[in-house]
């Protein structure tokens, strides 16, 4: 599964939002069977209201919603890059996800200690992602010396990938992040590979009091600024907020939120964000047995996506019956949609669309 990794400096809201995310997962999990959690793993449906509405529609028995992982992962520190606090297990665990939710400190609490003595949200990401950036320059120079040798006796592929180095290199001796590497499209995948720590999308989660969830603060303005200049994403949350609505039943949960301004449970815009972070969109399934999300990532095409609900499907793939999600829906299911003319027998370069109602044929 695609994995979001929670990060941030001690005492910023991370364990609280954490662990308002476990309950959401543990309260899905009555409904929804056979999700696992680990200590510091939580597995949580992805909030999607088409889903409800298909479901209506083909008149189905079960709805199941796509899924994402998200990981607690304490014990970063300034210094972690040279092994301070939990320095070389934060920076392995960090290393596995696919995506950053970095937690920011924006609120004002003299009863809980700030590690540096101030709120100061800009600063604290600067201080993260100076850590992170030290350690990938630390990594890729161990890596480039044997790679040199290599290259310098001629090898294709270890010329492209120290190529591919030494474009990060540069940017981080400059204090830039890797994700900030202008990459080819054949490199995107050897980037990946290469997982840095920098190189991960990022999105900031600016943890309010609770006066400031519907609204923001002048600590959250000053995140969303910085940012809109490193093409990041921002939300802003309560932590404290969504510990106390993970606890509630589903039916206090509207009344509670609307007499916080709010429309629905931040973590639904947390969760949401983040798998959009993570390049993610969802295809549908539907009919009378069940209404299912899949994930696949933006850009897959059919075979892809067949493949995601099963080997086989991928394999004898011989074409995807598709109905765009809109249409569906206006046409009041998929006869309606056939009469309407938007039902669309696709090939295997079909690129699948964020909200497609897909049914695959297939050989096996
Ligand atoms: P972590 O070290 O980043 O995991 O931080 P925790 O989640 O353990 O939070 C540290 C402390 O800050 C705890 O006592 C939380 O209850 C408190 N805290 C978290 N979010 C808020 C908030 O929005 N407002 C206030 N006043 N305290 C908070």
């Amino acid at each position: 599964g695609f994995k979001c990794g929670i990060v941030g400096l001690p005492n910023v809201g991370k364990s609280t939002l954490f662990n308002a995310l476990t309950q959401t997962a543990a309260a899905q999990a009555a409904n929804y069977p056979f999700c696992t959690i680990e200590p510091n793993v939580g597995d949580v449906a992805v909030p999607d209201a088409r889903l409800d509405t298909l479901a209506k529609i083909a008149n189905s028995a079960q709805i199941v919603p796509t899924r994402i992982t998200f990981v607690d992962i304490a014990g970063l520190v300034r210094g972690a890059s040279k092994g301070e606090g939990l320095g070389n297990q934060f920076l392995a665990n960090i290393r596995e996800v696919d995506a950053i939710v970095h937690v920011l400190r924006c609120f004002e609490d003299g009863d809980i200690t700030h590690v540096e003595n101030r709120i100061d949200p800009v600063s604290d990401a600067d201080t993260v992602e100076t850590e992170l950036m030290l350690a990938d320059l630390d990594s890729l120079e161990k890596r480039i010396k044997p790679l040199e040798k290599k290259a310098n006796s001629g090898e294709k592929e270890a010329k492209e990938q120290l190529a591919l180095m030494m474009k990060a290199v540069t940017l981080l001796r400059d204090g830039k992040p890797a994700r900030n590497v202008e990459l080819t499209p054949e490199e995107k995948e050897p980037f990946r590979q290469l997982q840095l720590l920098t190189g991960k999308p990022v999105l900031y989660a600016c943890n309010v009091d609770e006066g400031s969830a519907a609204t923001g603060n002048k600590f959250s303005e000053a995140v969303a600024a910085m940012a809109k200049r490193q093409g990041a994403g921002a939300i802003v949350i309560s932590c404290r907020i969504e510990e106390e609505v993970a606890q509630l039943a589903a039916e206090e949960r509207t009344e509670f939120l609307s007499a916080l301004g709010l429309e629905e449970p931040g973590l639904n815009r947390l969760i949401r964000a983040g798998y959009d972070l993570l390049g993610l969109i969802t295809f549908f399934t539907a009919g009378p047995k069940e209404s299912k999300a899949w994930t696949v990532t933006r850009g897959s095409r059919a075979p892809q996506a067949a493949g995601v609900i099963h080997t086989d499907f991928e394999a004898g793939f011989i074409r995807a019956e598709t109905i765009a999600y809109a249409d569906y829906v206006a046409g009041g299911g998929e006869a309606g949609a056939r009469e309407a003319g938007k039902f669309r027998l696709e090939g295997k370069d079909y690129v699948v669309q964020d909200g497609d109602v897909m049914h695959f044929r297939f050989n096996n």
